[in-house]
């Protein structure tokens, strides 16, 4: 079986099952002819080996530098972190008054600042700081009142000043975790991470390589990203799949845009991702080399690579292979689905970190920090939980705290005069209201139907007002136009009759026009088909009476009673 075939294959490196196939799969590659090519009989050969008859094999460059004995039996579970580059949205750059737009026209948003030209000294952005903290603050870390900030030197093209500021022994923020909610397709379950630390810097400009007019091969360097501020946030080791590093993800871009500190936009770069995997026999401490995986544009993206990336590292080690596993980044090919070679991995010291001349301590007060932490809003977390205590699902909170306009949408429509229940507002807005609005391709902020107008027309449904059969025939209209759901079902004259008289009458005409229906329930046959009592149900039921005059648990509560008593009075007293 490939790499890519496993990945594919199993969500988790570690159930016994991926093994047991994974061991089926290697003997039939073991008894397969040896005419089957000279690289393919070395590794059925070297597999064979180590796995059949229990040899000690390397976990590459693992920290002991011991052996392990690796079996068929022997499972392999990853041990992952993430370093996501957050690209702040304040207004001006990290350290200059450069404005920081994406998609402008290049080098059109530099100066001689953040070019690094002589004589220029750098200021710090406060509303870098502020988020920062923000973010800080909402990953639980503590914050650091006095830190300072250090030069990464490194020397490429993109790097107009030949070094970047960052933060390295003293980032703002540090020692923290959040509660990871999986989806509830993978269990529901919380996962905690830790988060080790989250350090200020500045972003590197971006290279383009293209033919040019004259089809040659060019490097086109714009520096407009150049000094744009980022908060670095570094986790502990604590993921295992590629589905937990993908709800991670997900959990981290929506703190940052209800934050409002990033608009968590992958694709243009604002939330990069780079996830350290290696593998570890389950039950052993260390573990071996790590392997950085960058450039995934989206989290299934991330959940694919990584989990190909587990896969690939287990094949290597399975079959004698562990020291290929080298300190490298890889960046994961989206076309070929699988994780390719792009450099070897610098070590810390080619940095040659030192304080940040140009910049002062960063000394923060209490009321500052205080200050900030007080301006900031609700929290997902938070959110979810409030949700979770009006009694809605699980599935529906997470659907509607996946997006901060949905949130505030969603409250509003609570908090509206006509006061409907959570239930009722949840059960349009993630039902039918998101089907639409994903069919539209619109966001909530551009539905004609307002918050209040939605809250109104929930809470008729709650009191019976119209039924829920006359709410999905109305809410075509209210979607496309908005307005009032009360003057449309005046309009349309749909107010259910609650009149018992009105009912009466309603009903009696049934009956009337039914005659050989009431004789035979007279007779005894109470289990009676027809669609006699539609002219009934249209105005009088929250569904329409379905094709028979006995109970049926979708008939209105108003009329059943009341048609049932009639129909029986009628029926006993002729
Ligand atoms: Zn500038």
């Amino acid at each position: 079986m490939t790499a890519v075939a496993k990945a594919r294959a199993c969500a988790s490196a570690t159930t016994s099952s991926t093994v047991t196939s994974r061991a089926g799969a290697r003997r039939a590659r073991m008894s397969a002819p040896r005419g089957h090519g000279a690289r393919g009989a070395r590794r059925a050969s070297a597999s064979a080996s180590a796995a059949a008859s229990g040899e000690r094999v390397t976990i590459a460059n693992d920290p002991g530098k011991e052996d392990i004995v690796v079996t068929e039996e022997t499972r392999f579970e990853a041990v992952i972190g993430i370093e996501t580059h957050v690209q702040l949205n304040s207004k001006t750059k990290a350290f200059c008054r450069c404005a920081y737009e994406y998609g402008v026209e290049p080098n059109t948003r530099v100066c001689p600042v953040c070019m690094g030209h002589p004589g220029t000294l750098p200021v710090l952005n406060s509303a870098v700081v502020k988020k920062g903290i923000m973010i800080g603050t909402a990953l639980g870390t503590k914050i650091r009142r006095s830190s300072k900030f250090d030069r990464k030197q490194y020397f490429y093209p993109d790097l107009p000043k030949g070094y970047q500021i960052s933060q390295f022994e003293e980032p703002l923020c540090h020692d923290g975790s959040i509660d990871v909610v999986l989806p509830v397709e993978d269990g529901g379950e919380v996962k905690r991470v830790g988060i080790t630390r989250a350090h200020l810097e500045e972003d590197a400009g971006k290279l383009t390589h293209a033919k040019g007019e004259d089809g040659k091969k060019y490097s086109y360097a714009d520096y407009n990203r150049a000094g744009v501020a980022l908060l670095e946030i570094v986790t502990e080791p604590d993921l295992r799949t590629g589905r937990e590093v993908a709800a991670y993800g997900a959990e981290l871009r929506r703190i940052v845009r209800f934050l409002d500190a990033c608009d968590g936009d992958m694709s243009k770069g604002s939330m990069r991702n780079d996830v350290n995997v290696s593998i570890r026999p389950v039950g052993r401490e260390t573990f071996g080399t790590k392997v950085e995986v960058k450039n995934m544009n989206s989290f299934n993206a991330m959940a694919r690579a990584i989990d190909y990336e587990i896969a690939r590292q287990e094949e290597l080690i399975r079959s004698g292979r562990g020291d290929e596993i080298v300190q490298e980044t890889r960046t994961w090919d989206e076309g070929a689905q699988k994780t390719v070679t792009m450099r070897k991995k610098e070590g810390l010291a080619d940095y040659r970190y030192f304080p940040e001349p140009d910049l002062p301590r960063m000394n923060l007060s209490k009321k500052f920090i205080s200050d900030v932490v007080a301006s900031m809003p609700e929290l997902p977390s938070a959110i979810r939980a409030r949700y979770a205590s009006l009694g809605l699902p699980q599935a529906d909170v997470q659907v509607l705290v996946e997006d901060k306009e949905l949130v505030s949408y969603f409250d509003r429509a609570l908090d509206s005069p006509a006061k409907p229940s959570a239930k009722q507002v949840a059960n349009w807005l993630t039902g039918d209201i998101m089907a639409h609005l994903k069919n539209a391709k619109l966001d909530i902020s551009q539905l004609p139907l307002g918050a209040e107008d939605l809250g109104e027309f929930c809470a008729m449904i709650d009191s019976g007002e119209i039924s829920g059969k006359i709410g999905k025939d109305l809410l075509p209209e209210l979607l496309q136009r908005g307005g009032s759901a009360k003057k449309l079902v005046a309009d349309r004259g749909l107010s259910q009759i609650s009149d018992p008289a009105e009912i009466e009458a309603l009903v009696d005409g049934v009956l009337d026009a039914n005659p050989g229906q009431l004789e035979q329930y007279r007779a005894g046959k109470t289990k009676l088909k027809g669609s006699s009592s539609a002219p009934v149900s249209r105005r009088a039921a929250v569904a329409p009476i379905p094709p028979s005059w006995t109970r049926s648990s979708s008939q209105s509560s108003i009329t059943r009673p009341l048609r049932e008593s009639r129909l029986c009075l009628v029926a006993c007293n002729p």
